[in-house]
This record gives C-alpha cells, structure tokens and sequence, in this order.
C-alpha cells in the first residue's frame, strides 16, 4: 500500500477531477481511504474537493471521531464506515453528487439495466438505495445491504457511492456510473436503449473472469431483452 502521504495527494487529486468533471459541486462529496484496522483519510467537511491540499485529509476511526487533522471531519463518514463494515476488503470509498446518474433517481429510471457492456463489466447494474436525509446517519442505515452486494449505488435522490480495493477503483466506478448515465440518457433522446442479451452478458462474465475483474457486479435486471 502507498504511503500516508502519496494517499493525502492522491485523494486531493481524484477530488479535483471529480470537481472538473463536474461529479460534484461547491463542497459536496467526500473520499476515503483505509489506512489500518482503525484509522481511516477522510476529506474534510466544508471544503470543495477542487481546492484540497494533502493537510486538509482528516485522519478518523471506525467511531466516526476525528483522531487528527486541522478539519471537520465529512458528515458522510458515517455512510462510509458503513461501507468498510459490510465489505471488510475494501480500502476506499468515493462519494460524489453525479447529475445525470441523480437526475435518472428523479425521473425514476433505473441504471439496473444491462446495457453497456463495458459498465457491466465494471459494476454491473446501478442500484438506487432508499430516501435517506444527506449529511445524516440514515445515510449508513440504506447503503447497506446494497453495497454488501455490488460496488456502486445511487443514493435516491441526492448521489452516488462506489468503492475498491483503492481509492483510484473507487474513482474509476464513479466516473463510469456519470459517463453511463450520460450515454443512456443520450440514447433515451433517439429511441428506447436496447438491453443486452442473456447471451452477451454471459460472456461478459467470463471475459470477467478470464481477466481477473475485482469488486461485485449487482447481479439484478428487471427487464431483459430476450427475457
Ligand atoms: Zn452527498
């Protein structure tokens, strides 16, 4: 695992792209890393994730309470704790407010589909978890039973939760879930996107397994096109 510092500098710098993406806004979001069996890098409340410096990362335990650091620590920690206790192999989580995958929670339209290849590949289907007031620990209460299943949800209404075996796969996943929403929504506007089939999704699997993919794939889809 990389040191201390070179996590510091590298959540500062997933935190500016997911600003310059636009995966998120002001001060919203929040990454961390799992430093050991009670520590854990978190990114600092009140701060916009574009303008980080690697001091800024507040160190936490596994109660929620700030060990050190200068900051506050994020008020989504708790959702993040609840992530690493439901998935003890992980070392990141990334949150982030996404508006094309948000947008498809408000519209009702599910990112459970299998339709790109390369996203079920990833993550496979995006489940929505139940209303839960951001910034509050209902946040824990609704992801978990979702993220002890798949590596990226939507939190209905308010954002996205990936996370991996390091905070670059956490980021990744998030990236993924923005540029699939995006894409189907593209789709949306010329016609109705097609699922694919029992088939290719078969061999999506074991082309998965053939190259090793870590993470679960959220196994489930309501409507299939050949079903
Ligand atoms: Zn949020």
């Amino acid at each position: 695992m990389e040191s201390e510092q070179t996590l510091r500098e590298l959540i500062c710098e997933l935190g500016r792209r997911m600003y310059d993406k636009n995966l998120v806004s002001a001060t919203d979001g929040n990454l961390s890393v799992k430093l050991d069996e009670d520590r854990y890098l978190i990114t600092p409340s009140g701060v916009s994730k574009g303008f980080m410096q690697p001091d800024d990362i507040v160190v936490a335990n596994g109660a929620g309470q700030k060990v050190s650091g200068s900051g506050k620590v994020s008020s989504e920690f708790f959702t993040h704790l609840a992530c690493y206790e439901e998935r003890p192999e992980i070392h990141a989580v990334v949150h982030a407010h996404p508006p094309k995958a948000v947008g498809c929670t408000l519209a009702g339209y599910p990112l459970t589909e299998y339709l790109l290849p390369e996203v079920v590949f990833a993550v496979g289907g995006i489940p929505v978890t139940d209303y839960a007031t951001p910034g509050t620990i209902e946040g824990a209460g609704v992801i978990r039973a979702l993220i002890r299943e798949c590596d990226a949800v939507l939190l209905d209404r308010h954002g996205a939760v990936t996370i991996g075996l390091s905070v670059l796969d956490a980021y990744y996943k998030m990236e993924k879930i923005e540029h699939a929403a995006e894409t189907i929504i593209t789709a949306c506007t010329l016609g109705t996107p097609k699922s694919l089939t029992d088939a290719q999704f078969e061999r999506i699997l074991v082309a998965r397994e053939a190259y090793g993919a870590v993470g679960k794939l959220y196994p489930n889809s309501s409507f299939r096109a050949d079903a």
